[in-house]
């Protein structure tokens, strides 16, 4: 495995539905590590934003939300397909964090400076505990840019798109393909035009497209790659 070397974090960083979080699961399992899903902490902070109702325009508001907001991220607490389990000020949100709502305002709270700092500070204090495998957008380029192992993981929009609708079919929702479509692709421009930290792929990162590999052949070849 990685010519012998385990690197001690691993950045991942990719645009909605990429397969990155798959990835960084399978990965922080084979290596025993903790996985961080940074995405989550956004979310968390979205959906405070909006249970406080405060208009996500309102960056002064929108950042002091953000910046008191309690997130707790625990193992699964309950059977209902969950990875994991979320807590926002103590009150249990993993599901209601992948709700439309939060789909939708997302991208405009992550844009904020001030909220990616705050969002960055408590990502670094976790990475800096070592065995972590961190996904993300700005991880390699921003959160932990001396990781030994940066990945840059890729999928076309339509195969992100046929992706989501699956796996909320599996939940029990349906959604239409394009609309689906239509948010990643919005979310997509917002993720990679905003002003700070925007989508990339550091200058030293792997680059894997997932398009036509599941997640088991893309783990098997990024274990081979060289530390
Ligand atoms: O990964 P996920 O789709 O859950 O992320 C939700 C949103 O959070 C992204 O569309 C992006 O706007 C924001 N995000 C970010 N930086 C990260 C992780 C997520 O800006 N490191």
């Amino acid at each position: 495995m990685f010519n012998g070397k385990i690197p001690s974090v691993i950045a991942i960083d990719g645009p909605a539905a990429s397969g990155k979080t798959t990835i960084g699961k399978l990965l922080a399992d084979r290596l025993g590590y903790l996985l961080l899903d940074t995405g989550i902490m956004y979310r968390a902070a979205t959906l405070a934003v909006l249970e406080a109702g405060i208009d996500p325009e309102n960056e002064v508001m929108v950042m002091a939300v953000a910046e008191s907001a309690e997130i707790e991220i625990q193992p699964a607490t309950q059977d209902d397909g969950r990875q994991y389990t979320v807590l926002l000020d103590g009150k249990d949100v993993t599901w209601e964090l992948r709700s439309e709502r939060v789909d939708q305002n997302v991208s405009l709270v992550a844009a904020y400076p001030a909220v990616r700092a705050e969002m960055v500070r408590r990502q670094r204090e976790i990475g800096d505990k070592g065995c972590v495998v961190m996904v993300g957008r700005d991880i390699g380029t921003v959160v932990l840019p001396d990781a030994p192992l940066k990945l840059y993981v890729t999928a076309s929009a339509e195969e992100r798109a046929r992706r989501r609708v699956a796996d909320k079919e599996e939940q029990g929702i349906d959604l239409a393909l394009e609309d689906v479509l239509a948010d990643i692709r919005s979310r997509d421009k917002q993720d990679s035009e905003r002003e700070h930290s925007p989508l990339m792929a550091a200058d030293d990162a792997v680059q894997i497209d997932t398009t036509r590999h599941d997640p088991d052949e893309v783990v098997s070849h990024i274990l081979t790659l060289p530390i």
